[in-house]
């Protein structure tokens, strides 16, 4: 049976009417799931009883149980969800000043390897689905009656190595009729699959696009993220170039300052040289050390001086607040759980 969550307005649509219903029934559903927030077919109460038996033959709900549930001192909350195969994915809720942004995993595992990342080192499983994606909103709102304003794909897994079902699940939850939340509050974060930036730059959404991009030069980018290898700065800086230029939307490039690795003057000094002339905002990250990691942060006043000396010389650039970081919810602190541990 497939998730009735897999399926975007125009694809459940044609799902009816090859059922012999009508395609307004899919508008019909479509609001009961991602306005009403119902857990059942049961509940879409001007659905006709005949209906809702053919949906239950045919489709699940995919309500996801919680494994567990973290609060953390600044508000932030970390999910551990029960994706219903006996596997579980994290996801953190944020609250901000102007409204509460949602972290989603994209996959259980990852394939990247990052260095500095928690997400590195378990073995990858698999990409999750469209409607896989899209529950763990449908799940933190429904716990918390909370209205998700932001979504950021930066959770465990690779949003462009699991690329048609991440594109699908932004339409569902842009879609006016769905989740309703504008394209410009969605971010997704790539490690720097460049082919796959191509083909983003091509897709119709408004969505914004974040680079991890941690160095800039190859020797030391290779050494704290493999897929450097394949897709090394120059390919990645020209696809970015590529994207401005298609989408004229600001690329948003993420900077993890290590100490003694890639957090001195020289390096914002090659960051600005870099980055010149093109539309884009640096987000600094103050690293966050994992278990057994070979990182640490940086001095709050070497950030300070890195991030000074990038807006002097015309890089707007900003550091990120750190929440969650005391129940293990900050920026590369989550990981793929298995029910068992
Ligand atoms: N795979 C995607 C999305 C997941 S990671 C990507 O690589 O972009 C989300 C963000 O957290 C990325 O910018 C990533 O580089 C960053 N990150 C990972 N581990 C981190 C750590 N230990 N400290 C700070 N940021 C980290």
């Amino acid at each position: 049976m497939r998730n009735i969550k897999d399926y975007d307005l125009e694809d459940l649509k044609k799902e009816l009417i090859e059922m012999g219903e009508k395609p307004f029934r899919a508008e019909q559903i479509f609001k009961w799931i991602y306005q009403e927030k119902v857990k059942d077919f049961d509940d879409m109460t001007n659905i006709s009883l005949e209906l809702r038996k053919k949906l239950k033959e045919n489709y699940t709900m995919c309500n996801y149980n919680i494994l567990k549930k973290q609060e953390s001192k600044d508000g932030t909350i970390k999910y551990l969800f029960d994706v219903l195969d006996g596997n579980a994915i994290e996801t953190v809720l944020m609250s901000y000043h102007h409204g509460y942004s949602i972290c989603v995993s994209s996959q259980i595992g990852c394939k990247m390897g990052c260095k500095f990342c928690a997400s590195t080192g378990i073995n990858f499983v698999r990409s999750l689905s469209s409607g896989e994606i899209v529950e763990q909103i449908l799940a933190v709102e429904q716990d918390t009656g909370v209205r998700i304003s932001n979504v950021v794909f930066m959770g465990i897994g690779e949003p462009l190595d699991n690329y048609d079902n991440v594109v699908n699940a932004i339409r569902i939850i842009n879609n006016p009729k769905g989740l309703n939340i504008g394209a410009r509050h969605i971010s997704v974060s790539t490690s720097g699959l460049v082919p796959k930036i191509y083909k983003l730059a091509e897709e119709n959404i408004q969505c914004t696009l974040s680079i991890s991009l941690h160095a800039t030069n190859n020797e030391k980018r290779s050494s704290m993220m493999p897929v450097n290898d394949a897709y090394p700065v120059e390919e990645l800086i020209q696809a970015c170039k590529d994207y401005i230029a298609k989408t004229n939307r600001r690329i948003s490039f993420e900077y993890a300052l290590a100490k003694d690795n890639n957090d001195n003057l020289n390096d914002a000094k090659e960051l600005v040289k870099l980055l010149k002339g093109m539309i884009c905002h640096v987000n600094l990250i103050p690293i966050n050390k994992i278990e057994n990691g070979a990182y640490t942060k940086s001095s709050n006043d070497n950030i300070m001086k890195f991030r000074d000396y990038l807006n002097d010389h015309g890089i707007v650039a900003t550091i990120r607040r750190e929440l969650g970081s005391d129940i293990d919810a900050a920026c590369g602190q989550l990981r793929r759980k298995n029910l068992k541990d």
